[in-house]
Order: structure tokens, then C-alpha cells, then sequence
């Protein structure tokens, strides 16, 4: 299961510090916010010590030594391109703010929810889609290019592994530049779906982005209400972003493919995730039934730690370009 929220919530964090106090909790964002320009990493990634050399060189012994690695990545990959992610201390959603994941349930069941989900969805969607991949994800795609990385997992459903050129990849939990159709199945893109949005609603997007000129989205009950929401092409049913909402299982199939990735590696890597949903963590428990040595790179606590050969607390984007794949 993943945590995709209305994309409103990240772009609140921007640039109009007044809009931004009142969004978060506690001071930590407004420091922040002034130290680094919006969009930078500094607003997303937790704070973390120096790299450690030491720790530099156990990384570059657990890469040199395998020869089929699987990664597995998580949202602290993403935080450096300006994304953030959900349980971070004081700068992750969950802790800077109230708003909660929206219910696979709720949003197949009720046409008012889909209809407020993708009037945020369509306000925030440039901004979104804009983000780009940090030298963690280039750093992968370069050890892929290099016969290094035997396949890789993503938990994120922001597309940046692609966008760095990575092919030997699952998306986990979907992408959200695709769409779904929830009655013939469907696959569409995202962006062709922003124009069809903008069609529908030629007023409304003008005035909802005169609100928001820097993102920033405070949509009223009667703006939700008018905005108009195109259904599927091909068959008229309901759409939905191709991702796996909370509360929502992953695909099976998809599911059995990377437990047999896991089961071909030698060893795995877990990059930026806290590996609390168990829809990653499942993975780790096979690597550990497999005996693979297990190294993890995350700003913070994990759930498997204690799995863990080698742990480090650095970002992604200073320490993986750091490593020789060869
Ligand atoms: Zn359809």
C-alpha cells in the first residue's frame, strides 16, 4: 500500500512563508524554508551526520562484492528532488501536517471524492510532474548501464527512476503518469488526461490557478463542486491514478515477479525507505529467508535494522555517486 496524497498538500510548502506557518506544525519548516529556496532538498530531507569514510568504504566492500544486486527504493530517494516523503521526523507529511492518505475505498466508491481528488490532482499536476531525478537515481541508473544492479524496486510513484533512464525496474506500487481505467483496465497517460481536464474546465482552471499562482492550493467547496471530470475514452467508466491507493494490495502477479528478482540476487540494498509498509518490508523477509546480506541507506530508523550487515544515516544523492559499481 502506498500514501499518495492530493498533491496540494507538498506544493503548500512553498515560498509564502505566512501560508506556510499556518500549514505546518512547529518551526521546523519556517527555519528551513528560509535557509534553502523553495524546491530545494532542504526542505524535505531530515537532518543527517557527515558522511562517514569508514561507512563509505563498507558500502563500496558490499557493492564491489555482489554481483546480482537487487535495490529496493523507498520516498527519502525522492526527498532530494523535492518530494516529500511520509514518516520523517518533523519534515515528513505525516509529521508537519494533518492531512492523511486518501482510501482506495473511498475513491472507487464515491463520485464527490474522485471529483474533489482530481481537481487537486489537476492543480497540482505541473508542478508534480516537473520534479527530476538527483544523483541517488542517476548514480542507479548508471549502475544498471554497468551490468551492476540485477533489478530494482521502487515504493515511489513519481516516475524519477525512469526519468534517469532505469529499465530493469517494478514500480511497486504504480506510477502516477499513468492513469487506469476502473472498468475496462485501461492504461492512459497522465499528461493527456491534463488536457482533456483543461478542455472540461476552461474557467475553472483559469481562476483556481489565479488563486494559486505560487501552488499553493486552498480549493472551496463550490470550486470542487464545478469542476468537471472526464471519464475513460474508450468505455466511459471512472478514472484513477495508476497507483496502489492505502488500503489497496498490490498486484499478485507483480508481487510473485519481485519475490523472484529477490530470490535470483546476492544481495540487496534498501535506499530511502523506513521499510514500515509491508508491501516493501515482505521483501526484506525473503532476502532473510534467502540468507542475502542485507545493507540499508536511510536517514533514520528502519524496521529491519536489525537485518542489517551494514546501516548507514546519509543522504542518497551524497553517498550512492560516491560508490565505484565496478
Ligand atoms: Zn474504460
Amino acid at each position: 500500500m502506498v500514501q499518495i496524497l492530493e498533491f496540494s498538500l507538498p506544493l503548500r510548502m512553498k515560498m509564502n512563508f505566512g501560508l506556510t506557518f499556518r500549514a505546518v506544525k512547529g518551526l521546523c519548516m519556517v527555519k528551513h524554508s528560509r535557509q534553502y529556496s523553495h524546491g530545494s532538498i532542504g526542505l524535505f530531507v531530515p537532518p543527517s551526520p557527515p558522511v562517514d569514510p569508514e561507512k563509505v568504504k563498507e558500502l563500496q566492500r558490499f557493492i564491489t562484492l555482489s554481483k546480482r544486486l537487487l535495490v529496493m527504493t523507498g520516498a527519502g530517494i525522492s526527498t532530494e528532488s523535492g518530494i516529500p516523503d511520509y514518516r520523517s521526523e518533523k519534515v515528513g507529511l505525516y509529521a508537519r501536517t494533518d492531512r492523511r492518505p486518501i482510501q482506495h475505498g473511498d475513491f472507487v466508491r464515491s463520485a464527490p471524492i474522485r471529483q474533489r481528488y482530481w481537481a487537486r490532482n489537476f492543480v497540482g499536476w505541473p508542478r508534480f510532474s516537473s520534479h527530476q531525478p538527483n544523483p541517488a537515481h542517476w548514480a542507479l541508473s548508471n549502475w544498471e548501464r554497468l551490468g551492476k544492479l540485477h533489478w530494482l524496486v521502487t515504493q515511489n510513484v513519481d516516475a524519477l527512476h525512469t526519468k534517469a533512464g532505469s529499465q530493469r525496474l517494478t514500480e511497486l506500487h504504480g506510477s502516477m503518469h499513468r492513469v487506469l481505467c476502473l472498468h475496462c483496465g485501461e492504461q492512459t497517460a497522465r499528461g493527456v488526461l491534463q488536457g482533456r481536464f483543461e478542455a472540461l474546465n476552461p474557467t475553472w482552471s483559469a481562476e483556481a490557478q489565479g488563486l494559486a499562482p505560487d501552488g499553493d492550493v486552498f480549493l472551496t467547496e463550490e470550486q470542487v463542486q464545478s469542476f468537471q471530470v472526464p471519464s475513460c475514452a474508450r468505455c466511459g467508466g471512472p478514472l484513477k491514478p495508476d497507483v496502489v491507493f492505502f488500503g489497496d494490495t498490490v498486484n499478485p502477479d507483480k508481487v510473485n515477479f519481485v519475490h523472484r528478482r529477490v530470490k535470483e540476487a546476492d544481495s540487496l540494498l534498501v535506499v530511502g525507505s523506513s521499510l514500515q509498509v509491508y508491501s516493501g518490508y515482505r521483501f526484506i523477509l525473503t532476502a532473510r529467508e534467502k540468507k542475502l546480506p542485507i545493507a540499508i541507506l536511510n536517514i533514520g530508523p528502519t524496521r529491519s535494522d536489525a537485518l542489517a550487515c551494514l546501516k548507514l544515516d546519509s543522504r542518497c544523492g551524497e553517498l550512492l555517486p560516491l560508490i565505484d559499481p565496478h
